[in-house]
């Protein structure tokens, strides 16, 4: 493991040349302080966990250049809300560059919300602070519930008021990625017409990311269904735990298929397939039950820029794939939550009556899972509030549920271990991080954010202690009333 300051830095992006990126240093930020840092992450760069934090602020402000560093603004288009936008870019964010890890993996190490790029488009290049809580908080989460996500190495708060519906300050949270390359940086060159540079793309991802393919003939097919295939699988993680991205545009999907770009995303509290966590996105389009189709729809949109390279019977073969995946990985996590392995056409049938009966009784979602562990050991109580009435298609829903348990031959005991190891206890509910934001905001009391961060890394398994004033029965109760089904707006 390393000090900061040597960071084993790759730089291969900056290799593909000036077509791709405009190279630009961050703005300094005024007085920067440390918010947060992630020790659990640090490793995935190489850096030392335990790591003397005195240079951080700026250094994670961008205040200080780390040697090896060759800063960029990546080029990219993207469809935003269905509509193609042919110039958008990283207009607050830089990657500072590859960094190798003692693995001899490398992520992306890159600051969003440094300040203006020629991409910034007239919008000041900073970011809220209380977006990148948000956002810091929000990686995290999901990594912890084992879904597959970039992650937060550090938050940093500056001394800077920014202007939305009303001054505030200012945060920038350092992103780590597989990659940043996203379907829209494989439209913008599509649709200025350069398939050449489309293709030193693809090169570039396929030698980088899908090195087995390198040689391999078919090799544009080959990770196009890689691509395929990442996508559906993280989307279908997404449906299983009640995440919602808010803005699937083509610009905030990775080519690795790692959730990206934590903007008003949210957590389902009551079940309720129709939740739209944007509040920007008046017509729903992407609403929680949309997600599946609308990931489709983007990598249909990232096939069209490959059309030079597959042809089109092929591209469609493969994006034909994507429901397959998507079904089997969405009923493998589904069956794992209700505790079952046998995932056959009977249990295809009881899943579908249950999500008929959550929506018709929208209990909170994460909660119902935990509930029903608990039933197994004598308490219905419980779970039986979180339904109006007991009606006969409950009953029957039980009688089918219990018929499939006694398949899986296990004792109650394991059944329950094997349940709350696949439900969380803990998720970011939206308005504990808005309690964050204000302590934040209002006292420049940050230990709220760090607290989350404890339950949010562990999200099964309640805290051995109560340290630090985490109460799991406060944490991990249902959203209360006012705060349901909040939504956050895309301007931050
Ligand atoms: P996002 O909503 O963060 O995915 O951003 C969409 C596009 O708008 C990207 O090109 C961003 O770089 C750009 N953008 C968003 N907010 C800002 C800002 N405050 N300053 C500059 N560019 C921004
Ligand atoms: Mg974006």
């Amino acid at each position: 493991m390393n000090p900061i300051t040597q960071l084993k830095f790759k730089n291969r992006f900056v290799k593909l040349g000036g077509d791709f990126f405009q190279a630009k240093h961050p703005v300094p930020g005024q007085s920067p302080r440390l918010i947060a840092f992630n020790r659990d992450a640090a490793p995935l760069i190489g850096l030392d966990p335990e790591a003397e934090t005195e240079s951080f602020a700026g250094v994670f402000s961008g205040n200080t250049l780390l040697p090896g560093a060759e800063p960029l603004a990546m080029v990219y288009a993207g469809h935003q809300f269905g509509v193609y936008n042919p110039q958008l870019g990283d207009g607050r964010g830089l990657l500072l560059g590859e960094v190798e890890n003692d693995a001899g993996e490398s992520r992306d190490f890159y600051l969003k919300g440094c300040g203006q790029t020629r991409f910034c488009r007239g919008f000041d290049g900073r970011a809220t602070l209380r977006s990148s809580i948000r956002e810091y908080l929000g990686q995290e989460a999901l990594h912890g519930l084992g879904l597959s996500t970039t992650r937060s190495l550090a938050l940093v708060g500056i001394g800077e008021l920014i202007y939305r519906e009303h001054p505030e300050p200012a945060g920038i949270v350092t992103r780590l990625a597989r990659t940043h390359i996203r379907f829209g940086n494989f439209e913008y060159f599509h649709y200025t017409n350069r398939p050449e540079h489309v293709t030193r793309l693809a090169d570039h991802v396929v030698e980088h990311h899908f090195p087995e393919m390198v040689e391999d003939k078919d090799r544009y097919r080959l990770f196009y269904r890689g691509v395929v295939e990442n996508t559906a699988r993280m989307i279908a993680g997404w449906q299983a735990v009640g995440f919602g991205h808010g803005v699937m545009n083509t610009d905030n999907m990775t080519l690795l298929g790692e959730t990206f770009d934590f903007g008003p995303f949210g957590f389902m509290d009551r079940f309720n397939p129709r939740y739209i966590c944007n509040r920007s996105d008046t017509h729903g389009r992407y609403a929680f039950n949309q997600q599946p189709e609308i990931g489709r729809w983007n990598l249909f949109k990232l096939g069209e820029t490959l059309q030079h390279l597959i042809p089109a019977d092929t591209l469609q073969e493969e994006l034909n794939r994507y429901s397959t995946v998507f079904n089997l990985e969405f009923q493998n996590r589904m069956a794992a939550k209700l505790g079952l392995t046998i995932a056959d056409a009977e249990f295809e049938s009881l899943m579908n009556s249950l999500f008929r009966l959550l929506a018709a009784h929208q209990p909170d979602y994460t909660n119902f899972f935990r509930r029903l562990a608990d039933s197994k050991t004598g308490n219905t109580q419980d779970l039986l509030e979180d339904f109006h009435q007991r009606t006969g298609d409950l009953d029957d829903w039980f009688k089918q549920y219990d018929r499939l348990l006694e398949r899986e031959d296990i004792d109650a005991e394991t059944q329950v271990e094997r349940m709350n190891a696949a439900n969380p206890k803990f998720i970011l509910r939206n308005y504990l991080a808005q309690r964050a934001i204000d302590l934040a905001m209002m006292e420049q009391d940050f230990s709220e954010i760090e607290r989350l961060h404890q339950l949010l890394k562990n999200p099964f398994a309640d805290p051995d202690d109560d340290r630090d004033g985490i109460d799991p029965e406060f944490y991990s109760a249902d959203t209360p009333e006012p705060y349901r089904g909040m939504q956050v707006s895309c301007s931050a």
